[in-house]
């Protein structure tokens, strides 16, 4: 079987074709009838002239037409470009147009941007639906599938070809496409499949983060169809939910974002169900200690925190099982990844630093990225003598640990000294009255920035200037006077990205601009 990411399916298709892949509300989908409907979704894309090396842009909720139209893409040869489904009509008209996709799957609940966004970029639109939304637009993929006779097989591929374009969320300018090949892919899904995540095939995961983001769609999807474990889908994620929906289809595995985490254990309170969870993952931001000792004992399973970034395939380094646990640490690298600590003033070259110092984390190996389309300088900027610069801060313990300090440009700079929001957060979230926290600086006339704790109460609480002065005595007592939040904000709840991180750009904006 040829090196490909469509092989992750196809080869599970061959070894287990009547275990479910995927439980999606009442249907339950085998690895046959996936990897047969996604040579049919091709068969259709081949018919409108779609093949190798094309962009295909997915536009999709976490349904089964999302690996269904993203396999069949991948049989063809062809790239998929995942876009995230939050975007607006101009921004996907962007990831469109710089792409350059040749068409756009676009789910019909998603139409009224999609549809505006295809129009914008002159980009060929297919529409899919559920059952239940009813009505015959044209142009229906799913419907043109069933009626079409699948490709025979895939089409083969190099390792080095691109697989996949995923755009990042574009924090600082505009979204940047990571070119990711089959080989980057097909090893992080290989490395991480064995450890840390040691994937069974009877394994049953909870498909909650989105499948358009790579930890969702990576280490999620394509891990689980690796292994020939079942996928749970979950188009919306809320604790309540998530918690029913793994107590119901006896999931083993959780993986999810911090927020996610925060939001299932405010469900157990007021559940006593458990799930049988065997072990969970969690990354794509810093878990707060506290978290991660809450879950263990309300849920009974060892969690699991690593690191990754989209242009790393996703995964740089992992706890895992058959280690001991280091909480706050994101664990080793995972295999084949060499990871350092680099000085991160000087920009031109990599400069190594030793154990024990903070620096950027760099990184190379078989899950750096083959560079972002159509932007050379920001390739050369990121890939310096073959090391990605990640623009975190990070610090390696002389056992070869990983500690994420910070993102480089999240970091405070209040009276000249550094604070790193991460540190300030995992202490503020002992605090009883806390349920979630994100600590940002704001603009202060003497001190050039000043802490900030946003902070979701919990339940039964009294959010307002009582309790924000009383947590502010409470971080007095336990941090140094540079670095203890003088300010706290209260929300009734963060602005979350797709993937379900805080944007805490989002929280500068909004509380920079309530103080003026
Ligand atoms: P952008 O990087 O464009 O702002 P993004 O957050 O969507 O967007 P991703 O590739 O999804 O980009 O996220 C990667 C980033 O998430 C890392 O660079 C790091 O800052 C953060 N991150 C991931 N895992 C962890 C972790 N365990 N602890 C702290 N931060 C983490």
């Amino acid at each position: 079987m040829t090196l490909s990411v469509a092989a992750v399916l196809a080869e599970s298709a061959l070894r287990r074709p009547e275990h479910p892949a995927i439980v999606s509300g009442t249907r339950r989908i085998t690895y046959r009838e996936l990897w047969e409907g996604a040579r049919r979704y091709a068969a259709v894309l081949r018919a409108r002239g779609i093949g190798p090396d094309d962009k295909v842009a997915l536009l999709l909720p976490n349904t089964p037409h999302f690996p269904l139209a993203y396999f069949g893409v991948l049989a063809l040869g062809a790239v998929a470009v995942p876009v995230h489904a939050l975007l607006r009509a101009e921004e996907i008209a962007y990831v469109l147009r710089d792409s350059g996709a040749a068409a756009l799957i676009c789910a019909a609940p998603l139409l009224a941007e999609g549809g505006k966004a295809a129009e914008t970029a002159a980009t060929p639109l297919l529409t899919v639906m559920e059952e239940a939304e009813g009505g015959a637009p044209a142009r229906r993929l799913d419907v043109l599938a069933a009626r079409s006779t699948p490709i025979d097989r895939q089409v083969p591929r190099d390792p080095g070809d691109i697989a996949l374009v995923l755009y990042t969320s574009g924090t600082t300018g505009r979204p940047k496409g990571a070119q990711l090949t089959h080989l980057n892919v097909v090893m992080n899904v290989d490395t991480t499949m064995l450890s840390p995540f040691d994937f069974t095939a009877d394994d049953v995961l909870l498909g909650c983060l989105p499948l358009f983001h790579t930890f969702g769609q990576i280490c999620g999807m394509n891990t689980c169809f690796r292994a020939g474990a079942t996928l749970v889908l979950m188009p919306r994620f809320d604790g309540p939910g998530a918690l029913e929906l793994m107590v119901r289809e006896g999931c083993t595995l959780f993986m999810g974002v911090p927020t996610m985490y925060t939001a299932l254990l405010e469900a157990a309170r007021a559940d006593p169900r458990r799930p049988a969870l065997d072990r969970a993952f969690s990354g794509g931001a810093a878990l707060p200690v506290a978290v991660l000792d809450a879950f263990q004992e309300a849920f009974g399973c060892p969690v699991l925190e690593g690191y990754g970034l989209t242009e790393a395939s996703p995964v740089v380094a992992y706890n895992q099982k058959a280690w001991p646990l280091k909480p706050g640490t994101v664990g080793r690298p995972i295999w084949g990844v060499e990871v350092e600590i680099a000085r991160a003033e000087v920009s031109d070259r990599i400069e190594l630093l030793p154990a024990g110092e903070t620096g950027e984390v760099v990184f190379r190996g078989h899950n750096v990225m083959a560079g972002y389309l159509n932007r050379p300088e920001a390739t050369a900027e990121a890939v310096v003598d073959g090391w990605f610069r990640s623009g975190d801060l990070g610090v390696m313990d002389d056992e070869g640990y990983l500690s994420i300090v910070d993102r480089k440009k999240d970091v405070v700079l209040r009276g000249g000294y550094n604070v790193y929001p991460r540190e300030v957060e995992d202490v503020l979230a002992h605090h009883p009255a806390i349920a979630q926290v994100a600590v940002i600086g704001l603009p202060h006339p003497v001190h050039g920035e000043e802490v900030c704790a946003v902070v979701r109460a919990r339940p039964g609480t009294t959010p307002g200037p009582a309790l924000g002065a009383q947590i502010v005595a409470w971080c007095r007592e336990r941090m140094a006077p540079y670095k203890y939040p003088r300010q706290v904000e209260f929300v009734d709840a963060f602005p979350l990205g797709a993937s379900g991180k805080v944007l805490k750009r989002e929280l500068v904006a909004l509380l920079s601009a309530a103080d003026r």
